[in-house]
């Protein structure tokens, strides 16, 4: 097969190009300029965030989400087993404990009746992860949030646009992270940001941003010099990462309607196929508006999900798996705790195809993953 679909290709958005010779030709490619307040805004627009801050990548807006709620090693945070290492190390890195418990198969997302039966005096804020851009089920564990006086971490790094009952992803929570790394709708190659309702916490996260100084007030004229103010490292993004940015989200409603048109190709060709076989298809459950960020099946065991993706290899269709349960790996097993052992994540993961999902798949494309898919036999 000379033709491989290859399962992600990053967007190339029209303006990138003027938009970084702008930034080369003048004397600003550090951060904070032009594009990096043009971007912030464009991103406040789609999120209704009321306060964001482009960050580095999603991993350091959470180790800055993390500093800010000031995590320490007398704290815990409930992490979904089912979920990238950025949320976990973010935690581990203040000394906090990573509290893992299971998902809900439905959705690959955290279950908030383990989220219940996980708190405890030392829990200090529940880490959300949106998968594939369908929302978790919000409206419980914002509910234990408030019973509990807990806060809920969005790692929305999926879920750009994507809504709970028409509330944005990213604002439900205490503090929402984007990423806007190459394989993500919108991306910079390396990227992420920071979402925030609270103003208090934004004037922090400002400086915590900025090696811990008020440079930001400085930048706005309230204060005549910056120093030294907080901790903090370095998380902000140069001009050339933010004239990218702010290119792809110019873009925006085109890579939706792209990735939408291939994310419904799927989900309208395969459910006869799935029903008969076995096999369950990605599902939406009616309160959220997902992103299309990624289309996948669960296979009824192991050695099917293997033996597919081994089938659609041989076809040149990449369609692999991601991720391994966090509170069965390495670092899981040292930095976490695992009170009730997450089986259905393992299920989740040990059964998970994820399909080829890009903007400009064609039609063509689609059909070969559609039949190399529905011509496997186990
Ligand atoms: C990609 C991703 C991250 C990390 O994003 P970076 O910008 O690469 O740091 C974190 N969480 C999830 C769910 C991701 O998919």
């Amino acid at each position: 097969m000379s033709d491989r679909v290859i399962f992600s290709r990053p967007y190339r958005a029209s303006r990138e190009l003027a938009n970084l010779e702008a930034v080369l030709d003048s004397d600003h490619s550090h951060g904070d300029g032009r594009f990096t307040k043009s971007a912030t805004a464009k991103l406040k627009a789609i999120t209704g965030a009321p306060h964001a801050l482009l960050t580095t990548s999603c991993t350091h807006a959470l180790e800055l989400g993390a500093l800010l709620l000031e995590l320490g090693p007398d704290d815990e945070v409930i992490v979904p087993s089912f979920a990238f290492t950025s949320a976990a190390t973010s935690i581990a890195l203040r000394g906090a404990t990573c509290v893992f418990v299971d998902i809900d198969t439905r959705t690959g997302n955290i279950d908030p009746v383990a989220v219940a039966e996980a708190i405890t005096a030392r829990t200090k804020a529940v880490l959300v992860m949106h998968y594939g851009g369908v929302a978790a089920d919000m409206d419980a564990l914002l509910d234990l949030a408030e019973r509990h006086g807990l806060a809920i971490i969005e790692d929305n790094a999926h879920g750009l646009g994507g809504a709970w009952r028409g509330r944005r992803l990213g604002t439900l929570g205490t503090l929402g992270t984007q990423s806007f790394h190459d394989t993500k709708n919108v991306h910079c190659g390396e990227g992420g940001a920071l979402l925030l309702n609270d103003e208090i916490l934004m004037g922090r996260a400002e400086i915590m941003r900025e090696k811990g100084t008020d440079r930001a007030r400085f930048l706005r004229g309230q204060v005549d010099k910056y120093s030294w103010q907080d901790i903090g490292s370095s998380y902000l993004p140069s001009e050339l990462n933010a004239a990218v940015l702010d290119a792809q989200l110019d873009d925006f409603e085109t890579i939706q309607k792209e990735r939408h048109r291939v994310w419904d190709t799927y989900a309208a060709a395969l459910p006869e196929w799935a029903a008969r076989k076995g096999v369950h298809l990605m599902h939406v459950p009616a309160e959220a508006e997902h992103t299309a960020h990624l289309y996948y099946l669960r296979m009824p065991t192991e050695d099917s999900r293997d033996g597919l993706i081994a089938h659609l290899a041989g076809r040149g269709i990449v369609a692999p798996f991601h991720y391994v349960p966090l509170d069965s790996s390495a670092a899981g097993l040292k930095y976490g705790r695992t009170p009730v052992a997450c089986v259905r994540s393992a299920e989740f993961s040990g059964t998970l195809v994820r399909l080829p999902l890009w903007p400009m798949l064609t039609e063509s494309q689609l059909t070969r993953v559609v039949e190399g898919i529905t011509d496997y036999r186990w």
